[in-house]
């Protein structure tokens, strides 16, 4: 257990270059005819057609617009589930679909998220991510201050700048051992799923670099390097498992989508996340703006942090939206000694977070 605990929304990856989930459409697509392949391309159009097509047949019904990603991947999920979606005759059709968009966030994520490349290796980390783990995280761990981090986001900036600054950290899935618990809750772009016993098989990025090491490619500036972990995550095999090969895209969870469809595979990480927050003494949130649509988030702050016997002493939240802050008023509930809602960056909220206020272990 940890008694700081960090949780991640979109908000914070926006340094970073991952576009928030309403942009992300938009800037996902504006990559169709500069960045990527000819196989991606096609995956692009096939989103891009339905998204206008879906748009059409529901907005005249139900007068939703499909703007959000969130939204988009939530309704094609719900159409595999139900097998019926407007323009998608069939199971087949519905699935292909499904893989397309998946690929379309792996794809957009890795040409938004972009890295130092040096001499054979990416010398740098995530904006933002990297003063967070630098220097934050890097004296907590030194000062044995203990933490852990919750995050909602697919992109790998977090963990990739843990790794970076020799932070050893689990994701808590089956086999994970390192103390330091990163924790999922969507899934991740390294977190593939195998194709035989379909186990999550997450891929470190040692691992990753000695197969497809970093490398110019002509064009590219040395500062502006992707690290395509997940569109190469069915070059891997399940190894210490079944030894298989993983599916060609990772497990990425919709999050306004019913997520007990994907019980069976991350059961343990909700479990864990829900442990974290009943034992943590502060949590800090960054750059989660908690839609009202996200039950499951509010249910899991709700159930995991009742502890008859320990008190949430700081509950902060970094937000530079401060509409959010009644959002997070109604919810705080009962029994937290400080709440506090800051309209800061994740930038600020590091330097907001002064180093001796946190709790020692
Ligand atoms: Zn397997």
């Amino acid at each position: 257990m940890a008694e700081n605990v960090f949780i991640f929304g979109a908000g914070a990856s926006k340094d970073a270059g991952v576009p928030l989930m309403n942009k992300f459409i938009e800037e996902g697509l504006a990559l169709k005819n500069k960045k990527i392949s000819p196989t991606e391309k096609i995956d692009f159009d096939r989103v891009d057609q339905a998204i206008t097509s879906l748009n059409n047949s529901l907005y005249s019904k139900i007068n939703i617009e499909l703007i959000n990603i969130e939204d988009v991947f939530g309704l094609i999920e719900m159409g595999r589930l139900l097998n019926k979606l407007p323009g998608y005759e069939n199971a087949e059709k519905i699935e292909e679909l499904r893989k397309s968009i998946i690929k379309f966030i792996v794809v957009t994520i890795e040409q938004k998220n972009l890295f130092v490349h040096k001499e054979g290796k990416i010398a740098s980390a995530a904006k933002t991510y990297a003063e967070f783990a630098g220097k934050f995280l890097r004296n907590m761990y030194r000062n044995n201050i203990s933490f852990s981090a919750i995050t909602f986001n697919y992109d790998i900036s977090l963990d990739h700048s843990l790794s970076f600054y020799g932070i050893p950290y689990n994701y808590c899935l089956p086999h994970s051992k390192n103390k330091i618990k990163l924790i999922k809750l969507h899934g991740s772009i390294n977190w593939g799923i195998c194709s035989k016993c379909k186990q999550i098989m997450p891929i470190d990025f040692t691992k990753f670099f000695t197969k497809f090491r970093p490398s110019l490619q002509p064009g590219l500036s040395p500062d502006q390097i992707p690290i395509r972990i997940g569109s190469k995550i069915g070059n891997f095999f399940h190894s210490g498992g079944c030894r298989a090969k993983l599916k060609d895209i990772p497990l990425l969870i919709p999050p306004t989508w019913n997520k007990t469809d994907y019980h069976h595979y991350i059961k343990v990480v909700w479990k864990q996340a829900a442990i974290e927050l009943s034992e943590a003494e502060n949590i800090f949130i960054i750059g989660y703006s908690m839609p009202e649509t996200d039950l499951f988030f509010k249910y899991l702050l709700g159930l995991g942090t009742i502890n008859p016997i320990k008190r949430l002493r700081k509950f902060w939240v970094f937000n530079p939206d401060r509409e959010l802050e009644k959002r997070y008023k109604n919810i705080k509930g009962l029994g937290i000694e400080d709440f506090q809602f800051f309209s800061s960056t994740f930038k600020e909220a590091i330097e907001g977070i002064p180093l001796e206020y946190l709790a020692k272990s």
